[in-house]
């Protein structure tokens, strides 16, 4: 916890940067790039990034929070406008980042264990770390940190009191390891094993083998599989090398494996010319594999055969979750399963702060395995963190963090263990708040999870919000520059979800939202959300309420437009935002194009109004037999909106385009777009292979198991029938959580331990039935309704309906989850 303090002259010299500096006292310890995860705030640096947006742009705002060092790379930045600030200027700040850490790592002798691969890692990094942490005390990067800023951001959490890191790297590209392996500088290295993943940045297999390798070419022990390398042709790494292999020659040659009573993979291998063995308590390949990456690793290291195995077979699954689910009380609930230490307390607080739906924020937080011996300076560390991040009350759970509890200034309990929290669970009174639970394993915090979160009916939608990010940053990298983007929640979010999902896009700082009905927009204010709204579906009798919070309504008749002038005027109001409708071919609300010079009469002398922004929607931008319609669609649109602009005199936004627009109808982005279902993952424009991630997994599970006599019927109706008798399940979805009744009767498949099976008989309101003969399965098991296996879009086409209505058909009472990994 001990981090190294650098003067600011120190960074001046080591990014060769050309200083404009305020304060030369200013001292350095915590770096970051993000303005919204801002944390240390007095020893903190900002490195201004260009990425998708340009961070020289949230310098105000990072200097407003009191940020006072900053690296940037525009050389005529004007800095008089922040005369406390120290400004180190470079030609490319991620670079500069990168010399940082290379420079910071520089600073330390003790091993590094580098990791790459195309899978496995995440798991081997963090499976290291288990079986070594008896010897050391260890860094290594938090959760899947391996990027061009996530490996120099990791490597920076380096401090003397480590005695082994263990960082991975990822690359997409040619070109990337380069920058990595400089920063990392590792003495070991792991390759995991090399896939097909990541192909299109390379010109061929062989070269990425190559600049994979190129991580590990200063290292004094390289362990890796000659399996993936058998045509590789170039130089294998490493002062000294050890293998490992199924089922051929290696210093570690794993000659059998068997499984054990279901849940341990028995293995043999061959050794420095005797037999050893090992047991893995997985029994899934990837697992097995990676289980044997680590196991080498161990041999390689000079463990004996008999402790590595002792190691092995305790070893946990790797749980990379936050959940945020409801609980009790009108509380939300954030689940982190990560392992605990200060920096992935941080990923979660930061997390926490994005929520707004309560305002009071709750952390409950064990003791921090942290083997170093200054726990003094930890726990000042974590109330630095907490007040930084705002949170209001602390419980803190277990011997240590108790020992500290006079550090903390906010409001705060403290008990010895778990069960003692559990029995006082009531007094602590959670209500109407966030409560982030964030404990080191054997706190088994999932037992206060499941004490505070609602227990109902068990078929969840989970989401998942790293898709739900990766979706909008692919379609934000499709913006020509300046282009606005708004995003539709109406319909709960297309069925995933209200301010959970505002709280994401606002995070993400999109610039619209839009509803369908002011109630909607009504509870996305009172979650905290503050981004602009529009409503598009604006009710006579809302109007008061749409004023009153800020919304924004969509303006599509001469009736609409005089009702709520009306009712702007009642109000006294003047310049409110509103958004004109234009109808140029949907047909279905929006003034028609005969009816402009009334639109334009409407318009002149209402100072009641402001015109936010015009607007009109397209009805077949995915389908290529519609692309002339689309075409006449945007071409009266674009002379519509030309004529308005001339006669109000003033600028608006001006937006036509959807999803499929977005992704087929560059020309028609104008000054904003309106991402609808792109967001979760579907769009009409990619048949194939979609660069998109699915966002929403619907899962059930079985209740009860049969078996059947040939003959046997199943369900109402007796439509089910098994001619030769079998074994059916019996699972927790039927129509009222809309699983449509036409899935029924072999129609609609499901996954149950990852096979299709088929629906038998009717489905009734609440349950259904499954085919589930030949399968091993028991009562209890998890079955996925959909997901990316089982696709919305292949639903959709069996029904004859469209994915939207998939989606939003999958009713309130299934509970949502979301989480990151
Ligand atoms: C729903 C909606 C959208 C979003 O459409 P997607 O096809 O889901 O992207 C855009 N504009 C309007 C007016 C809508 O009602």
């Amino acid at each position: 916890m001990n981090h190294k303090l650098y003067p600011v002259k120190d960074i001046e010299r080591i990014v060769g940067a050309k200083g404009n500096i305020a304060d030369v006292e200013a001292e350095i310890r915590t770096l970051c790039y993000d303005s919204r995860k801002l944390t240390d705030i007095k020893f903190a640096l900002f490195f201004a990034i260009k990425g998708r947006r340009d961070g020289h742009s949230f310098i105000p705002e990072v200097y407003e929070a009191g940020v006072r060092n900053f690296i940037i790379s525009d050389f005529n930045f004007d800095s008089k406008k922040f005369p406390e600030a120290n400004f180190l200027t470079v030609s490319d700040t991620l670079k500069a980042l990168q010399a940082l850490a290379a420079y910071h790592r520089s600073c330390f002798t003790y091993p590094v264990i580098a990791i790459t691969g195309s899978n496995g890692k995440t798991i081997v990094k963090e499976w290291l770390y288990q079986l070594l942490a008896p010897e050391y005390n260890i860094i290594r990067s938090p959760k899947s940190y391996n990027s061009q800023i996530g490996v120099p951001l990791s490597v920076w959490e380096m401090n003397e009191d480590h005695q082994l890191a263990i960082f991975e790297t990822g690359i997409s590209k040619a070109g990337e390891m380069k920058a990595l392996a400089a920063i990392i500088n590792p003495t070991i290295g792991i390759l995991t094993n090399i896939g097909d993943a990541h192909n299109e940045g390379f010109s061929s297999v062989e070269e990425k083998i190559k600049e994979k390798l190129s991580l590990f070419q200063n290292t004094s022990l390289f362990i890796y599989s000659p399996f993936y390398l058998k045509n590789y042709k170039g130089e294998i790494p490493g002062k000294k090398t050890f293998t490992w292999c199924q089922h051929f020659k290696a210093d570690l040659e794993v000659i059998d494996d068997e499984i054990l009573e279901g849940k341990y993979e028995f293995l043999r291998g061959k050794f420095q010319n005797g037999e050893i063995q090992s047991l893995i308590p997985f029994t899934d390949a990837a697992s097995v594999e990676n289980g044997i990456c680590c196991w080498a690793t161990l041999l390689a290291l000079g463990y004996s055969p008999e402790e590595a195995d002792k190691r092995l077979e305790k070893l946990q699954p790797v749980r990379m979750r936050l959940e945020l689910k409801n609980g009790i009380n009108n509380c939300s609930i954030i689940d982190d399963s990560y392992s605990l230490d200060i920096s992935s307390l941080a990923i979660a607080l930061d997390f926490l702060n994005q929520q707004n739906q309560h305002i009071r924020r709750s952390l409950i937080l064990s003791d921090i395995p942290e083997a170093g011996p200054d726990t003094d300076l930890l726990y000042s560390q974590v109330a630095n963190l907490l007040q930084s991040k705002e949170v209001d009350q602390l419980i803190g759970v277990g011997s240590e963090i108790s020992k500290h509890a006079d550090k903390f200034t906010l409001e705060k309990a403290f008990f010895p263990d778990t069960d003692t929290l559990l029995k006082n669970l009531e007094k602590l009174k959670f209500f109407n708040e966030t409560i982030l639970l964030k404990g080191a394993r054997t706190f088994q915090f999932e037992r206060i999870s499941k004490a505070l979160t609602q227990k109902v009916h068990e078929t969840v939608l989970e989401i998942n919000l790293n898709a739900l990010e990766h979706n909008l940053n692919y379609y934000k990298a499709l913006l020509n520059p300046g282009v606005k983007i708004m995003v539709m929640v109406k319909a709960f979010s297309y069925g995933s979800g209200s301010y959970e999902i505002a709280n994401l896009l606002q995070f993400n700082k999109v610039d619209y939202l839009a509803v369908a009905y002011a109630d909607e927009g009504v509870a996305l204010r009172k979650a905290g959300i503050t981004l602009p709204i529009v409503v598009m579906n604006p009710d006579f009798l809302a109007f008061d309420t749409i004023i009153e919070h800020n919304l924004e309504p969509e303006i599509y008749s001469k009736r609409i437009f005089y009702d709520f002038v009306e009712a702007l005027n009642v109000k006294n109001k003047e310049g409110y935002p509103v958004h004109i409708k234009l109808d140029t071919g949907m047909h279905r609300l929006g003034f028609m194009p005969d009816e402009i010079e009334l639109l334009l009469s409407l318009l002149a002398d209402t100072p009641a109004i402001k015109v936010q922004s015009v607007f009109s929607h397209l009805v077949g931008s995915e389908d290529k037999e519609e692309d002339e319609f689309t075409r006449h669609q945007l071409k009266i649109f674009e002379e519509l909106t030309d004529q308005i602009e001339k006669a109000i005199g003033y600028s608006f936004i001006r937006h036509i385009a959807n999803t499929s627009a977005i992704s087929r109808w560059p020309k028609a982005q104008f000054g904003m777009v309106r991402l609808g279902i792109g967001l979760y993952g579907v769009d009409g424009t990619y048949k194939d292979s979609s660069p998109l991630q699915t966002v929403a997994t619907l899962k059930t599970s079985i209740s009860q198991i049969k078996e059947l006599k040939p003959g046997d019927t199943v369900g109402y109706n007796r439509k089910g029938i098994l001619p030769d008798g079998g074994k059916i399940a019996t699972v927790k979805i039927g129509y009222a959580d809309g699983y449509s009744r036409k899935f029924g009767n072999g129609r609609g498949k499901m996954l149950v331990n990852g096979v299709k099976v088929s629906t038998i008989g009717n489905i009734c309101m609440d349950m259904c039935m499954l085919d589930i003969t030949g399968l091993n399965v028991a009562e209890g098991e998890e079955v996925i309704v959909f997901n990316e296996q089982i696709r919305v879009e292949d639903l959709a086409q069996l029904l004859e309906t469209i994915p939207y209505e998939i989606l939003t058909g999958v009713s309130q009472r299934v509970k949502r989850i979301y989480y990151y990994e």
